[in-house]
């Protein structure tokens, strides 16, 4: 055994046992983030005045500015567009003509909400007359050879199903959110096999009062374009769900009657595939308008000549799920938690950072927009990245990080809130051993945060797709979230600031400040060394 290998262990050994590995610098600059400058910071990002930043809007603009005229103060190099701090990106919003709208079949017009409703819309006019294929359920389960599209073909055509939920019988699919495992329904497999719209045929297991439920959905398409896939991306073919009288009018003079095929289709015993006799003519009218939405992007340069041309990515949403709906008087959707505290978190993050020795890799902060709506920030940075995606090494989320569960707190009752020196850490469990203990490390020797694994695991909405995480883990890069949980406010207008609990937003930011540190920092690679799980679908 060499000397070398000697030291080399005596240093895994001293970091075994949880001896701090940040220099006092960095930890000094960590020590920086404070829960004074955190509560000024998400008292304006949430006020009233900003309404809840929703994408695009006048509130998220003036968020922007303010994160913007922060950067520039602390000097940090921009990283958007043009030498600017901002991203760009397209965003189309698409609405159907209700008016203008129906289905005609043998002969007969069916008006839009009276005889069928919408069960996605693909964002464009559909005009014309096709032949219908009758698909049964529509599902693909390639594991277990389920395929009612083999041997048919299928472009050009409209397909048929049964709605709004129709199943293989007996099978059991795996979903997590917006993701099935091994399996694609109708919606994601029609436009893929070339087919213009879905048709589908109701099922009378629908609950009392279905039809009005289902009425006026998917009026309205929201979508990034160019598209980028994901697992939210928006649906890419129009469906529509008939009524009763609708189905009659389509089943007539055909190989089953309305009775029989609803029949077959409430007992999951599905025909085999065939094509009906008749054309149907669809005219879905339908505007669009183009929006012009932006993320927030700024770069810190690593110190070391080669390992600065390895990045991580730092991202937290600036957007919030903006409502309509009033609460007890209460109609500004704040979005304090969700996510003032993380956008505010990764200021401080960025501005003790410029403050700090740099580490050795170069670090990307991004306060996307659009992430409750469809992750469309974080869709758009992976599709448009400043540098090249193959040098992001790991991507850190920081997503909703105010709420303490503590005796006479606004979340003594959240069972879901962890406690005050605790978080959830999300990703590195499931994605990699050794991120998994450089973090544990880290914070061992610094706050001793109590790191709440609960949703690290594979099958958590919250490991994927939920997040802004998604669109990176989808291009196979390690993600790691940090979270402190949901609670009663969540996505309502009470999410305030007066409910947060500032100490925590510190705490966390500063444990993230220390392990992003040290991930930028260590010589080896941060990666994935375990099997990304099956129910992430891989994108380029
Ligand atoms: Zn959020």
């Amino acid at each position: 055994m060499s000397l070398r290998t000697l030291i080399a262990l005596a240093v895994v050994v001293v970091q075994a046992v949880g001896a701090p590995i940040l220099p006092t610098s960095v930890r000094e600059a960590a020590d920086g983030i404070t829960a004074d400058q955190l509560a000024r910071d998400l008292a304006f990002i949430a006020s009233d005045e900003l309404r809840g930043r929703a994408t695009p809007s006048p509130g998220f603009d003036r968020a922007a500015a303010y994160i913007v005229n922060r950067l520039k103060a602390a000097g940090v190099t921009p990283a958007g567009d043009n030498g600017t701090y901002l991203q760009t990106y397209t965003m189309i919003e698409s609405r159907v003509d209700l008016a203008a709208s129906h289905i005609e079949i043998g002969g007969k017009r069916f008006a839009l909400d009276a005889d069928f409703v919408l069960r996605s819309f693909s964002g464009q006019p559909l005009t014309g007359t096709w032949p219908v294929v009758y698909v049964g359920h529509g599902w693909v389960i390639p594991d277990k050879g389920i395929d009612p599209y083999a041997g048919v073909d299928v472009r050009g055509k409209v397909v048929l199903t049964h709605g709004p939920r129709a199943m293989p019988k007996g099978v059991v699919i795996e979903q997590f959110g917006r993701v099935t495992v091994g399996a694609s329904n109708v919606v994601a497999e029609a436009p893929r096999r070339g087919a213009v719209a879905v048709l589908m045929i109701p099922q009378t297991s629908t609950q009392p009062g279905w039809w009005q439920q289902l009425q006026r959905q998917n009026l309205v398409r929201r979508e990034l374009d160019p598209s980028v896939p994901s697992a939210y991306a928006a649906a890419q073919v129009t469906s529509a769900l008939l009524s009763p009288t609708g189905t009659e009018a389509l089943m007539a003079g055909e190989r089953f009657t309305t009775n029989e095929i609803v029949a077959r289709g409430d007992a999951e015993d599905y025909p085999a595939t065939f094509t009906l006799n008749k054309s149907v003519t669809f005219n879905v009218q339908a505007s669009t308008v183009p929006h012009r939405p932006y993320n927030v992007v700024a770069k810190i340069e690593g110190r070391d000549s080669r390992l600065r041309n390895e990045h991580i990515t730092v991202m937290a949403h600036l957007d919030g799920a903006v409502g309509t709906r009033s609460v007890e008087g209460d109609d500004i959707y704040n979005s304090a938690d969700d996510n003032a505290s993380g956008s505010a978190g990764m200021l401080s993050i960025v501005e003790q950072m410029m403050k700090s020795e740099r580490p050795k890799r170069s670090m990307i902060f991004v306060w996307d927009s659009g992430e409750e709506v469809g992750l469309w920030g974080s869709r758009h940075f992976v599709a448009n990245p400043p540098v090249p995606l193959s040098s992001v090494v790991a991507h850190i989320n920081i997503d909703m990080i105010g709420a303490t569960r503590a005796a006479e707190s606004a979340d003594e009752h959240s069972p879901a809130v962890p406690g005050p020196n605790e978080v959830y850490l999300i990703g590195p469990g499931v994605l990699s051993d050794k991120v998994n203990a450089l973090i544990d490390q880290v914070n061992r020797g610094y706050l001793t945060m109590t790191l709440n694994r609960a949703d690290d695991r594979w099958d958590s909405e919250f490991f994927y797709p939920r997040t802004d995480a998604g669109p990176f883990l989808e291009r196979g890069i390690l993600t790691i979230g940090w979270n402190t949980g949901l609670h009663r406010r969540y996505h309502q207008p009470s999410d305030d600031a007066r409910f947060l609990d500032p100490k925590k937003i510190e705490t966390v930011a500063r444990t993230v400040f220390a392990t992003l540190w040290a991930m930028a920092e260590t010589n080896e690679r941060p990666a994935i060394d375990k099997p990304i799980p099956v129910s992430v679908p891989r994108h380029r």
